[in-house]
């Protein structure tokens, strides 16, 4: 019988490439395989068990997500329900219930834990370092199960409501029922006295009148004082303005922002003198500041009708700059150059060349990202996984992938994308294979305390070659390894019925060499993609401690730190996954991750990186220790960490201990971070828009309307890549400005 199905050759195993084989395989009409280098899945998500030390995770950064990952956490919830775990299997479910169920053994149930909090280092105009802690209240909302996105006016309305509650404190606070319900009283009164008040009071510009008026704001507070006058009068005309953007007038917009503007340099006026020195005064400037110049800004730049994609020109905080609600410089300086704008850069790697003194992240995409994680996430605005990212994510994904029938084709280098005569489409790939397994297919799980993992490392027994492999030390998942291959070369030829499409997953830094062919064909649209979007390099520390927090004198809730000392500024407690390892009683008792750029050395091998990163985690120990773990200071230096506190083997002593922990140099080309730098977005290409028949795209790398590098990026690139060929799903949730309208 003639095989009906469309052969699909999936090229690599992140997180794109596998949600794109997910939504294909959910129809019948696919026969799907993937091809991927080394023996596991995951890419820059990837994990590993050590299985020679505690069965430790291993990772290539800090991984957590966001609670507006709307697209990932309802894949995932979907994974985990047709996984259907035992219910008192760890992790048998994705989350339920505040995520706090665990098994009859004590082993979390739930795949995530939800973290309200995220904690920065702030340093003080006098250059002091103090903690900051700023609190995300959790809402009622289920992370995959509530995918509604709030409009564009609705996510400006909320910041503008948290400006004006914060700075303007008790000066005006929105009016609950009962307010409300008086005011109808004095209503009449009221407006007798508005006009003369107003123009008393307020001093209006041209136009304010008019456009309170038209917008029915004819009341003013009892109080004299201007500054609450403005707060109470922008807080109503934007409550009369109404949702719908369309009945929107820009003068209604520039008189909202001419009273914001007024109140904010009234209430400057009022605190510049402290501000400086007084932590909360400071602080609830800089994020008030900032919530509401974002909402002036949007209005000014047209954001509501254009969308955020045309403010990329320019860099966030440059974006910031140009808005000025108050002209004197430190006004600003304090709101954008604060520790939680840092912590953004931070978290998303948004650094030229790894240089820290070189942040740069597109406007549109930052203020994008920014509405959604801070005034979007649903339940809480992180959550950490209860194992590793492999453990978590990837090994139930290739479960339930295996049980549909996609096959699995580990050891498999993509090497080159082949044209037709015509170059107009795909013809072949050709793939290297790194080793000749022992039998048909490779097992790449292993079992850790009743959970299937991935290997830090191939599992060798199932390798011909594999204690040749071992014995060399080579790792198959780097680019620049001396492994010769030795499982041969084979060609997918179209032209054979090797495949009808081929959806791209390999990320772009290793996309040069495989897709010359395709450069050659289209000069301007893969050479420009392939040179205008950029990468950075990043690096990675885990390190195991021998007390816990309480005896290393870290505060009692679990620090989630941003904007700590560049480059390894952004980190977190991740003690709860020592119970997913395997120590005995005299195990690690506290476990933290760090992460963040690694600077750009160009020609570096992976040895002299990995020694520039260990270098820097010495110094960051050596000197900035004391914050974070006050009481495990060294006698001999107050500012570093004593190294007896680290877990190593007892006779290593001094620096060398970090010689046993885990330390991460990302500089292979599939491992590169991708940017949003600002005026690159113009060089993505969008899934179906390769120019090549029969090859679709995915990864962060692509225009996916949603261009900031993430795992719910590629979650939303994946679902389009099979939308090609299937046209599902119909709709991706937060794929384009213009459904948020
Ligand atoms: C250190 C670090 C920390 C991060 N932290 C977070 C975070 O906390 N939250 C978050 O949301 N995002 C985070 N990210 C970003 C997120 O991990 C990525 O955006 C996402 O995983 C990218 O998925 P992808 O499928 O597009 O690409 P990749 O994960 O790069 O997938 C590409 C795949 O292709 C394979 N491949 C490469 N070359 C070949 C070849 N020649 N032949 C066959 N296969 C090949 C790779 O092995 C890989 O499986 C982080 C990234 C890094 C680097």
């Amino acid at each position: 019988m003639v095989n009906k199905k469309k052969k699909v050759a999936v090229l690599g195993g992140g997180m794109a490439a596998l949600t794109a084989a997910y939504q294909l395989s959910q129809q019948d009409d696919y026969e799907i395989d993937i091809y991927q280098i080394g023996w596991r899945l995951g890419g820059k998500g990837a994990s590993g068990r050590n299985t020679e030390l505690g069965d430790r995770i291993e990772e290539h950064g800090l991984h957590v997500w966001l609670g507006f990952y709307d697209n990932a956490f309802s894949t995932l919830r979907k994974v985990y329900q047709e996984l259907d775990r035992p219910a008192d299997a760890p992790l048998s479910r994705m989350y339920s219930a505040g995520g706090k169920g665990s098994t009859p053994s004590g082993a979390p149930m739930d795949a995530f834990t939800p973290i309200n909090w995220l904690n920065m280092l702030e340093t003080t105009p006098d250059g002091t370092r103090k903690p900051w802690r700023v609190e995300f209240p959790q809402n009622d909302l289920e992370p995959g199960l509530h995918n509604e996105i709030i409009s564009m006016w609705g996510y400006l309305e909320l910041f503008l409501k948290w400006g004006i509650r914060d700075l303007a404190g008790d000066l005006f606070q929105p009016p609950g029922c009962m307010k409300i319900f008086k005011s109808v009283f004095k209503r009449k009164k009221q407006r007798q006295n508005f006009t003369d008040k107003f123009q008393h009071l307020v001093k209006p510009a041209s136009d304010v009148e008019e456009v309170l008026r038209n917008r029915g704001v004819d009341t003013l507070p009892e109080t004299d004082q201007r500054e609450a006058a403005l707060w109470h009068l922008a807080h109503h005309l934007h409550a009369g303005l109404g949702a719908d953007v369309k009945d929107h007038t820009e003068k209604d917009h520039s008189v909202l922002v001419w009273l914001i503007k007024e109140a904010v340099n009234e209430r400057w006026r009022r605190i510049k003198d402290t501000v400086e020195t007084n932590d909360d005064e400071r602080r609830l400037w800089s994020l008030s500041y900032l919530a509401l110049s974002y909402f002036a800004g949007c209005l000014e730049n047209r954001v509501l009708y254009k969308g955020y994609s045309h403010l990329n020109n320019l860099d966030l905080r440059e974006w910031f700059y140009s808005i000025q609600l108050v002209k004197e410089p430190l006004a600003n300086q304090l709101a954008i150059e604060s520790a939680p704008m840092q912590a953004l850069y931070d978290l998303a790697f948004h650094y030229e060349d790894g240089d820290t003194k070189k942040p740069r992240l597109a406007a549109g995409i930052a203020i994008e990202i920014l509405s959604r994680m801070v005034m979007g996430y649903k339940g809480s605005i992180l959550y950490f996984m209860n194992a590793g990212m492999g453990d978590t994510i990837f090994t139930p994904l290739y479960q339930v992938l295996k049980r549909r029938g996609v096959k699995f084709h580990f050891f498999h280098k993509v090497t080159e994308l082949g044209l037709s005569d015509d170059k107009k489409s795909l013809k072949s790939v050709k793939i290297s294979r790194q080793i000749n397994l022992k039998k048909d297919q490779y097992d790449p799980l292993v079992d850790v305390k009743d959970l299937e993992c991935w290997p830090n490392r191939p599992l060798f027994d199932q390798i011909v070659e594999g204690q040749a492999l071992k014995d060399s030390g080579e790792n198959l998942e780097h680019a620049w390894n001396s492994w010769t291959d030795t499982g041969g070369e084979i060609t997918l030829d179209a032209d054979n019925g090797d495949f009808d499409h081929v959806i791209l997953g390999i990320t772009l830094d290793a996309l040069p060499e495989i897709t010359k062919q395709l450069t050659q064909a289209d000069e301007a649209k893969w050479g420009g993609m392939l040179n205008g979007i950029k990468t950075v390099q990043t690096q990675a520390m885990q390190l195991w401690f021998n007390g816990d927090a309480e005896s290393l004198g870290v505060d009692k809730t679990r620090p989630v730190v941003g904007a700590y000392v560049e480059p390894l500024s952004s980190m977190t407690d991740f003690s709860h996954l020592l119970e997913r390892e395997n120590w005995d009683a005299n195990g690690p008792k506290h476990l933290i991750y760090d992460c963040g750029v690694l600077e750009q050395k160009n020609n570096e091998t992976q040895p002299a990186a990995d020694k520039r990163v260990r270098d820097n985690v010495v110094d960051f120990i050596n000197n900035d220790a004391s914050l974070l773990w006050p009481k495990a200071t060294s006698s001999i230096n107050p500012t570093g960490l004593d190294w007896s506190a680290l877990y190593a083997p007892e006779n290593v002593s001094g620096e060398d201990r970090v010689d046993h922990q885990y330390l991460r140099a990302n500089i292979d080309p599939t491992e590169r971070y991708v940017l949003s730098l600002p005026n690159t977005v113009k060089y993505r290409i969008k899934t179906d828009e390769s120019g090549f028949e029969r090859l679709i795209l995915t990864g962060t790398w692509i225009d996916l309307g949603f261009n900031i590098a993430c795992i719910e990026a590629a979650v939303i690139s994946g679902m389009q890549a099979a939308r090609v060929l299937t046209g599902e799903p119909g709709h991706i949730v937060g794929e384009t400005y213009k459904e948020l309208l």
